[in-house]
């Protein structure tokens, strides 16, 4: 088998950075060449233009993107974003991540992800419903529950799932709940879809503390990003008896060696994940970052911890809730220094993973208790992260790669098998 060359990419944006990555993971199983000239883009990408009827009677017309990186395994799944910085090429990554957190759970989809080109602050509802039907009649062809599932991301929610779902329903003439997947319970929605990223990630905290021998009861954490994951995040870890001693958000950071009051920072938190500003004493997000602590967990934006940074960084575990907080380089520095890192494609794994339960219920008729859903969650982590340790232990890589490898391996051994490669 004709080794791959590691050479002739560069790492300076999320499409080349996760390239580099997936070909050193195939390299280190042994693929061909050619599996990584199949895996490194998507198989299929949409571009598509979306006409949309303002409130004031003018039109605008949207750019919108589809990417299903590779559809071997099975129906490719992922989020769609509305974001006014959406790229073809952050949207192509994505999808490759969603086939790794695929992979790393062992569910039988591969990646996709999807993006309209918009600040949706600047929409009306009525605006924002046309545009979420005109992306799906956009895209309706290349979608559906056996072939590409999507489900929210940045800036989508439940309500768009709604709109997205009648639409498509709409389209095909019968009801279809298995063709997207974070929508309101009343219309096939899961339990725990809402908080699967957190439970995740509390998940994961607690078996790399109980992997590391640290007490999971008064070990101090730290939390960067208040919204959707951290907030929950921080919650679940304060329940769970650890200390909570720093949270931040966009603006800065709190901090108090004894323990925040998670419960009252949660009532005051506003609906973007913002409450730092309603106080005085404030430090700023890097110091946030170097604080003394056990656990830090990066649940706000990417590239956080770099190589300037990470010889400072005081945890024992980082449990990366966030997509790409880590540059290679910082995982390197830390890695060498004993630091323990649950890395992104696998800590947030558990969003797709009920997205997989809710799809799942919808094709069975048949809803499952909240118990239940948390019952699965938490075995079917609970391997993916053993998973990872095995190969990263066995293959002296790390965790980081580890990932990879064992995200990868599935979609490339379907394409194998299917003779694609
Ligand atoms: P969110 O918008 O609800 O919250 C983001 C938080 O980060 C807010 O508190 C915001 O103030 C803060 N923030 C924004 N920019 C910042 C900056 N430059 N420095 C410090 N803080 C900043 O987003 P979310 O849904 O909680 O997602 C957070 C991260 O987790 C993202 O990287 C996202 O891709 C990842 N993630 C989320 C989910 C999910 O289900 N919510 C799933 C997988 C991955």
């Amino acid at each position: 088998m004709k080794g791959i060359r590691l050479d002739s990419v560069q790492e300076f944006d999320v499409l080349s950075s996760t390239q580099v990555i997936i070909k050193e993971a195939l390299q280190k199983l042994g693929y061909p060449e050619a599996m990584y000239e199949l895996l490194k883009e998507p198989v299929r990408f949409l571009t598509v233009r979306i006409p949309v009827r303002m409130d004031d009677g003018s039109v605008r017309v949207f750019t919108g993107y589809r990417a299903q990186h590779n559809d071997a395994v099975g129906p490719t799944k992922g989020g769609v974003r509305f974001h006014p910085d959406v790229t073809e090429d952050e949207v192509k990554a994505l999808s490759i991540w969603m086939t790794l957190k695929a992979g790393i759970v062992d569910l039988p989809y591969g990646g996709a992800k999807g993006g309209i080109v918009v600040n949706p602050t600047e929409l009306s509802f009525r605006e924002l419903e046309r545009l979420s039907r005109g992306y799906v009649r956009a895209i309706s062809q290349i979608v559906g529950p056996t072939k590409d599932i999507p489900a929210p991301d940045i800036a989508t929610n439940s309500q768009i799932m709604a709109w997205m779902l009648d639409e498509y329903s709409r389209i095909r003439e019968h009801d279809s709940p298995g063709f997207i997947t974070g929508k309101p319970i009343v219309l096939g929605g899961s339990h725990v879809r809402e908080t699967a990223t957190a439970r995740g990630v509390t998940i994961m905290i607690r078996e790399a503390a109980k992997k590391l021998g640290i007490p999971l009861a008064g070990a101090r954490v730290v939390v960067q990003g208040f919204g959707n994951a951290g907030s929950y995040l921080a919650k679940f870890m304060h329940d769970a008896g650890a200390k909570v001693v720093g949270i931040s958000d966009v603006y800065g950071g709190l901090y108090d060696p004894e323990g925040l009051d998670i419960d009252a920072l949660l009532e005051k938190r506003d609906s973007f994940g913002t409450v730092t500003r309603l106080f005085k004493n404030t430090i700023t997000n890097r110091e946030l970052l170097q604080l003394p602590c056990d656990i830090l967990v990066p649940a706000a934006v990417e590239n956080q911890i770099t190589a300037e940074n990470a010889p400072n960084i005081q945890a024992k575990i980082i449990v990366e809730a966030a997509n790409g907080p880590t540059t290679r380089e910082a995982t390197r520095i830390l890695t060498e220094r004993g630091v323990f890192i649950v890395p992104d494609v696998l800590a947030s794994a558990g969003g797709v993973t009920v997205s997989y339960f809710e799809w799942v219920q919808n094709n069975q008729g048949y809803y499952w208790s909240e118990e239940e859903v948390l019952a699965k969650l938490e075995q079917v982590l609970v391997r993916a992260f053993s998973n990872v340790v095995a190969m990263a232990e066995s293959r002296g890589v790390d965790m980081r790669l580890a990932a990879y490898m064992v995200g990868v391996r599935k979609t490339a051994e379907a394409s194998r098998y299917r003779g694609w490669v």
